[in-house]
C-alpha cells in the first residue's frame, strides 16, 4: 500500500475514484517472467555520451537530490546520444548507485524511439524510499536495486499515458476509453494494477509490450490471457505505432534547466565550473512538447 502520508508528499496527482472490482488473473505472474524474455526482442540502440562538466546539473536532478536529502553534487550528468534522435537524453546518476552509466544507456536505448521521446530526464539513485520508481512531469527515476525492464517498461508505460495520447486525455487511463475497455475484462494483469487508474494502465504496459515483440504473444506465459485481452489490447491498440521499433524520434520534452550544483548560494570560484551546458534543442525536425502534469510514485514492494 502507498500510506496516505506518501501519497500526500509526493503524489500531486491524484488518481480519480477507482472501481476495484476485479480480482487479479490468475496465475498471477512474477516480473521476471517478463522482463528475461523480453530483452531478447527489445534490441539496444548505438549511442556514445559525454560527460558534463565540472559544477553544472539539472534542476530536477537538483531537486531530485534535495528532497531526498541527498548532496545534488553527488551526482554525475550525461548526455547520451542515440543513432536514432538528433538531440540526446540527459540523465543523472548517484555516484554510489549499484547501476553504471552503461547499464542505464543500454536500457534507456531499449526503448523504441517513439517511447522514448517521451521521457524527459532519467535518474537512477539508491535508496529512494518505499518506491521502486517515480515518475512526474516526464521524468523517470529509479531506484539501483529495483532497475530491470520491467520496471522501466512500467515507468515508460506511466509516460506514455501521460504524454503519447494527449489528444484524447492525459492520463489516457482516466478516459472513457480506458475504462470502458479495463470494464470489459474480468480481471486485472497484477495486484498492482488494482490500484487505480494509472496503476492499471502502467501495469497493462510490460504485459502489452511482452505481447507484441516476444514470438507466441503472451500466451506463452498467460494461459488465461483473454481474461486481460481488452486491457492490453486497449495499450497496444492506442499507442500504435508509438511502442513499434524504427524511425526517429518526431518531437521531445523540453529539458529542464541548467543550474549550479552547489546551490544559488554557495560561493563557489569560477575556476571550480567547467563552461554552463547547453540543452536547448537544436534540430528544427524535433517538435518540443509541452511539459507534462502529473506525477506518480510506484511502490516496490508490489513489484515482485
Ligand atoms: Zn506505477
Amino acid at each position: 500500500m502507498i500510506s496516505t502520508k506518501s501519497l500526500l508528499a509526493l503524489v500531486p496527482f491524484v488518481a480519480g475514484a477507482f472501481a476495484q472490482s476485479k480480482q487479479v488473473i490468475s496465475p498471477e505472474l512474477r516480473r521476471d517472467q517478463i522482463y528475461n524474455p523480453i530483452m531478447n526482442y527489445m534490441p539496444p540502440t548505438q549511442s556514445h555520451w559525454d560527460q558534463w562538466g565540472a559544477g553544472w546539473t539539472l534542476e530536477d536532478c537538483y531537486n531530485f537530490a534535495r528532497e531526498r536529502g541527498q548532496n545534488p553534487a553527488d551526482y554525475e550528468v550525461f548526455n547520451v546520444h542515440y543513432t536514432d534522435c538528433s538531440e540526446p537524453w540527459i540523465m543523472c546518476r548517484h555516484r554510489s548507485a549499484k547501476v553504471d552509466q552503461i547499464r542505464m544507456i543500454d536500457m534507456i536505448g531499449r526503448l523504441p524511439v517513439r517511447v522514448r521521446q517521451h521521457i524527459k530526464h532519467f535518474i537512477v539513485s539508491y535508496d529512494i524510499g518505499p518506491y521502486a520508481g517515480l515518475y512526474w512531469g516526464g521524468n523517470i527515476a529509479i531506484d539501483d536495486e529495483s532497475l530491470d525492464m520491467y520496471v522501466l517498461m512500467h515507468e515508460a508505460s506511466h509516460a506514455l499515458d501521460f504524454s503519447a495520447l494527449r489528444q484524447y486525455g492525459s492520463p489516457f487511463s482516466e478516459t472513457a476509453i480506458w475504462k470502458d475497455n479495463w470494464a470489459q475484462d474480468s480481471r486485472i494483469p497484477t495486484g498492482y494494477a488494482a490500484g487505480n487508474w494509472v496503476e492499471n494502465f502502467a501495469e497493462s504496459g510490460p504485459i502489452g509490450l511482452y505481447d507484441r515483440y516476444v514470438p507466441g504473444g503472451i500466451g506463452n506465459i498467460q494461459p488465461n490471457w483473454s481474461q486481460i485481452f481488452h486491457q492490453y489490447a486497449t495499450y497496444q491498440g492506442y499507442l500504435g505505432d508509438t511502442i513499434q521499433y524504427g524511425g526517429t524520434c518526431p518531437s521531445r520534452i523540453p529539458n529542464s534547466k541548467v543550474v549550479s550544483m552547489y546551490g544559488r548560494s554557495a560561493k563557489v570560484s569560477t575556476a571550480a565550473m567547467g563552461e554552463m551546458p547547453d540543452v536547448s534543442f537544436k534540430s528544427a525536425n524535433v517538435t518540443v512538447l509541452e511539459e507534462v502534469v502529473g506525477s506518480v510514485s510506484c511502490d516496490k514492494s508490489h513489484f515482485h
